[in-house]
């Protein structure tokens, strides 16, 4: 596949789906915003530039490139076994998905992934625009390893692209600050990451932020036990972030690229 069109196609839908979800946080917010978007924004987006051009710059192949090799090739194990499409599919995607679940288990355990994982979770609010808010590193680190499983297991090209468009997707649907009925949560949460779920995640308490660490299927932190429905002090009384960079200067652009690199320290005025 063309890879402008693979670009087009995850770009325009992300698109969308912000725009569905920053209007719906408009009509029908969670909780009240205690920064706002107007200085959490700028640099959410900022950082997003920063990621698409390391990541393109860097790997210019990409996830889908990756499974392109090993399907022009007949490697991994899904092609050695010579499994129905529909069936590989379905394994690769799941196989993707439980990557992606341990890879975030491993970026709060070790210390160094954690300084720069924890730039995401230092964002003052939870909004749709902290689902793009990741550290560049992070993003190539996450992008190397997806390659490696591509190619190691030999996941179909339509797989991976289904779960690149997927994962975004899901990504910004989960920490959007949108109310939703309880119900809806209910029957949402057996098969999807929701709102209410992933907020748990994003608790300035170590044992809250240390339970749900999946992204799209709720299935892996039922499974390995570290799941958890709600926070203790409830979706509105919660408090967002870290116990460090929490003073607002630290939501901007060149604070939040060297956040990993630093301890928490004041901002020179
Ligand atoms: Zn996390
Ligand atoms: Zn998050």
């Amino acid at each position: 596949m063309d890879s402008t069109i693979e670009l087009a196609v995850r770009l325009s839908a992300a698109a969308v789906i912000f725009a569905a979800m920053a209007l719906w946080e408009v009509l029908r917010p969670k909780r009240a915003l205690t920064v706002g978007r107007a200085r959490r924004w700028p640099s959410n987006f900022g950082i997003v530039v920063v990621d698409a051009l390391l990541v393109r710059l860097l790997i210019p192949t990409a996830a889908v490139g990756a499974a392109l090799l090993a399907s022009g090739n007949g490697w991994g194990l899904i092609n050695l076994l010579g499994l129905r499409l529909s069936i590989a599919a379905l394994i690769g995607f799941l196989a993707l998905d439980l990557v992606i679940y341990a890879q975030h288990v491993i970026f709060h355990k070790v210390p160094w992934l954690w300084r720069l994982h924890r730039m995401h979770h230092a964002d003052l609010d939870i909004d749709v625009s902290t689902g793009l808010r990741f550290h560049p590193f992070e993003i190539l680190i996450s992008m190397l390893i997806k390659i490696g499983v591509i190619i190691a297991l030999g996941i179909p090209v339509v797989a991976v692209l289904l779960f690149e468009v997927v994962l975004n997707a899901t990504s910004l649907f989960n920490h959007s600050n949108v109310a939703m009925p309880a119900w809806l949560d209910r029957v949402l949460r057996l098969f999807l990451v929701t709102p209410d779920m992933h907020r748990v995640h994003h608790s300035v308490l170590g044992q809250e932020h240390n339970s749900n660490f999946g992204f799209n299927l709720p299935w892996w932190d039922w499974l390995f036990r570290t799941y958890r429905a709600e926070p203790q002090a409830g979706h509105a009384g919660m408090t967002i972030g870290l116990p460090i960079f929490r003073d607002p200067q630290e939501l901007r652009l060149d604070r939040l690229l060297t956040q990993p690199f630093r301890d928490d320290r004041p901002p020179k005025p």
